[in-house]
């Protein structure tokens, strides 16, 4: 009836308007905790296969909440990208990153760029800026770029990239094998690496077809001269079937989680270089 149809209708606005009101709540929430320090970067190791060394770290994004807690980035990168936080967010990130891995001597550091970040006119300035500032060297900072960054002017991106590889910037595509264009990404975009989406690595031991899929990833990898990260090795089988089939670099939660800057920086202390 016309009755419950309004009924129906209120409760779907009152929904709304609550989700709104978060998301509001939320914004603001950010904005405090930007200039309040909430935020923090973890770091996880990323290891060359053969020699089961670290070489460099990415820096993760995490939101200790004053009410709420600890708050994954996958519950609020999408806002801040909508709200447009994720500008000043991210320089913050790129700025905490370099300053420490200029203290890492040799450990290069790699951050994850969003595509709305890649879109600020201002970005490979603030690249520029952070390596002079923090004294890190180009070929030690790494960006993590996602099929995103580079669907709608593709000539502004190989200009932003090749800029960026001018100052000895490395490129990472990542979450390789989930987008629909990685191959042509890969011959239009001069990146250095390819990150393997978790999801392939996953599947590794337990689906007959992850295997020819991680291989020929591989050898895509190599025929260009690409070096290939595997990430979410969790298992032991999976680790032995990337070294079985020469993945350059493995990152996951069976050689070490997301650790603090602390932390990092004692393992580097331990190893001799
Ligand atoms: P991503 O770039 O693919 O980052 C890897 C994610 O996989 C991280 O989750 C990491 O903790 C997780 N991971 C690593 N090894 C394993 C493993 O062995 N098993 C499992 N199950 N997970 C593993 P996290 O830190 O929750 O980040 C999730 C996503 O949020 C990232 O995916 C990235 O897209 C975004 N993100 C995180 N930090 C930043 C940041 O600083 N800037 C931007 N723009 N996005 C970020
Ligand atoms: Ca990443
Ligand atoms: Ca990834
Ligand atoms: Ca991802």
């Amino acid at each position: 009836s016309k009755q419950s149809g309004r009924g129906q209708f209120s409760y779907f606005a009152a929904e709304m308007n609550d989700k709104i009101m978060l998301q509001r709540k939320m914004t603001e929430d950010m904005r405090h905790s930007l200039t309040a320090g909430h935020f923090f970067l973890e770091y996880q190791p990323r290891f060359d296969t053969r020699a089961r060394q670290m070489r460099s770290v990415e820096a993760l994004v995490r939101w200790a909440h004053p009410e709420r807690g600890r708050i994954p980035p996958c519950d609020f990168i999408p806002l801040a990208e909508q709200n447009g936080l994720i500008v000043p967010l991210g320089d913050w990130i790129l700025d905490t990153a370099c300053e420490a891995a200029a203290n890492w001597s040799g450990i290069g550091v790699s951050v994850n760029v969003s595509p709305v970040q890649f879109r600020d006119t201002k970005f490979v300035d603030k690249v520029r800026d952070c390596l002079r500032r923090s004294g890190l060297k180009g070929e030690l900072l790494e960006l993590e770029i996602t099929e995103g960054v580079l669907l709608e002017d593709a000539e502004r991106a190989i200009e932003v990239l090749n800029e960026l590889k001018a100052m000895g910037v490395k490129l990472a595509m990542d979450d390789f094998g989930t987008g629909y264009s990685s191959l042509s990404y890969l011959r239009n975009f001069p990146f250095d690496v390819i990150k393997i989406d978790r999801s392939f690595i996953s599947d590794l031991g337990t689906r007959e077809s992850a295997r020819p899929i991680v291989q020929a990833i591989l050898g895509l990898g190599r025929a260009l001269g690409l070096s290939v990260t595997a990430e979410g090795v969790e298992t032991n089988e999976q680790l032995a079937l990337l070294t079985a089939d020469h993945c350059s670099e493995i990152q996951g939660f069976l050689m070490s989680r997301p650790l603090s800057q602390a932390k990092i920086s004692e393992l580097i202390e331990k190893v001799p270089e």
